[in-house]
């Protein structure tokens, strides 16, 4: 019987070459071997959280396969994935680097397909039924975007609507705020309804309450590897190096809480209460077959910092309510590209730290079926939505569920699958 070997002694798959697993997964799975996201999981038998590879309906304890490698002394030199994959976040993973992470993926998809490895790899993958997902990272800085021209224009008409739909600065950089790391959960928390001031444009004083426009925003999150020191900065070319992976993202809103306290320093406590990951990062590799071109920055040109291999992502959203789909942004019309974030964020030298997660920004398209927060969906609840059950929505109420769900093109006309990020809303405390 062969032992798994480790990554440094294995064959490598080359990415032009289809490959099956071995693995119970049918064709069209949204998590085929050509997907392969990580996360963090835990057992009723082992209750330590610790990285999981998705494949099909089973999740992979990538760390304990690779510890086989270890104890058969097949450890040859290299990092230790064991060791990174059998901790509590993918923090360490990512902190390894473009390289090692290459390699962890050849070696996954080998040990994945080549029947040899099959009888000792089984034992180590769990029903996807029988696991509790995690929080897949521990989250170091948290920052959100704007990139969606469309999305800013909307917010523009609705919050400022004497001024020009984009600010001056909007074309010229991919504009973001600091947010709330520790308020990162992963899909299925719950979200407690936040309570705060809000002041109507004709109200005469402040009132302080629970929020009564309660919003949500779709949005793709990108999870950074790879630290750099202060003083350094990231290239939009060199920027594939720190990103790490992609993660779907609801950045809840409180849009009344939000519209009093913003000017001028921007959003605080109307977003700072809660933010929705999925529980699965998908690799950038998977998404190979999903990169396209931005739409277009010709007017005005760029700097050059922010100029290179800025790419889009073709990465297809779909948000429920309830179970009403309410919206179907596409990310493919985004204006920047998660390389130029990433350029900006470090243009003035501040530092990566392994675990950093920015946000695109509302996803929103041209039509109203492609606007990615209620906000828009419902212009400010003058136009309210319609659900199945007959009940209308202008923004959220308790005891609403909001599911988002994602996929891209993989290769061979395959379908890569983000997972989801869902939450209800709970009352106030
Ligand atoms: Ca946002």
């Amino acid at each position: 019987m062969t032992r798994p070997s480790t990554p440094a002694t294995a064959t490598t798959t080359t990415a032009s070459t289809p490959s099956t697993t071995w693995a119970d997964v049918p064709p069209d799975h949204l998590f085929g071997i050509d997907n392969l996201p990580y996360g963090v999981f835990s057992t009723a038998a082992d209750p330590s959280p610790r990285v999981g590879v998705r494949i099909g309906d089973l999740v992979l304890d990538a760390g304990a396969v690779a510890a086989l490698g270890r104890e058969a002394g097949l450890v040859a030199d290299g990092p230790d994935l064991a060791s990174a994959w059998l901790t509590s976040s993918l923090n360490a993973f990512v902190a390894l680097g473009r390289p090692t992470w290459t390699t962890a993926r050849q070696w996954l998809t080998e040990i994945l397909t080549d029947e040899v490895h099959r009888d000792r790899v089984s034992p180590h993958l769990h029903p996807l039924e029988d696991v509790q997902l995690h929080l897949p990272i521990e989250v170091a800085d948290y920052v959100d975007f704007y990139a969606s021209e469309d999305h800013a224009s909307n917010v523009g008409k609705i919050f400022r609507p004497d001024n020009a739909a984009l600010p001056p600065n909007w074309k010229h950089l991919p504009i973001g705020y600091h947010g709330r790391s520790g308020t990162v959960v992963v899909s299925g928390t719950d979200v407690v309804r936040p309570s705060g001031q809000r002041k109507a444009p004709g109200d005469p004083a402040p009132v302080f309450g629970p929020s009564i426009r309660l919003d949500i925003e779709a949005e793709l999150g990108y999870v950074v590897g790879g630290a750099t020191a202060r003083g350094s900065r990231v290239s939009v070319d060199e920027a594939t190096d720190h990103l790490f992976g992609v993660v779907i993202l609801n950045d809840w809103s409180a849009r009344d809480i939000q519209a009093w306290e913003y000017v001028p320093l921007g959003p605080f406590l109307g977003k700072s209460f809660a933010t929705t990951i999925s529980a699965w990062v998908t690799p950038l590799e998977a998404l190979a077959a999903a990169r396209v071109p931005l739409p277009g920055q010709s007017d005005p040109q760029v700097l050059p910092y922010l100029q290179g291999e800025a790419f889009g992502l073709d990465v297809h959203l779909e948000v429920s309510l309830n179970g009403t789909v309410v919206s179907r942004p596409e990310h493919a019309a985004m204006y920047w590209s998660p390389a130029q974030m990433l350029a900006h964020l470090t243009v003035n030298g501040a530092s990566l730290r392994d675990g950093d997660l920015f946000g695109s920004g509302t996803i929103s398209g041209p039509t109203r079926e492609t606007r990615g927060s209620l906000l828009e969906l419902t212009w400010n609840g003058a136009e309210p939505l319609t659900l199945q059950d007959g009940t209308i929505r202008g923004f959220l109420e308790d005891g609403d569920t909001v599911t988002m769900t994602a996929w891209a093109p993989g290769p061979d006309g395959t379908r890569i699958g983000l997972g989801e990020a869902r939450g209800t809303i709970r009352p106030a405390s």
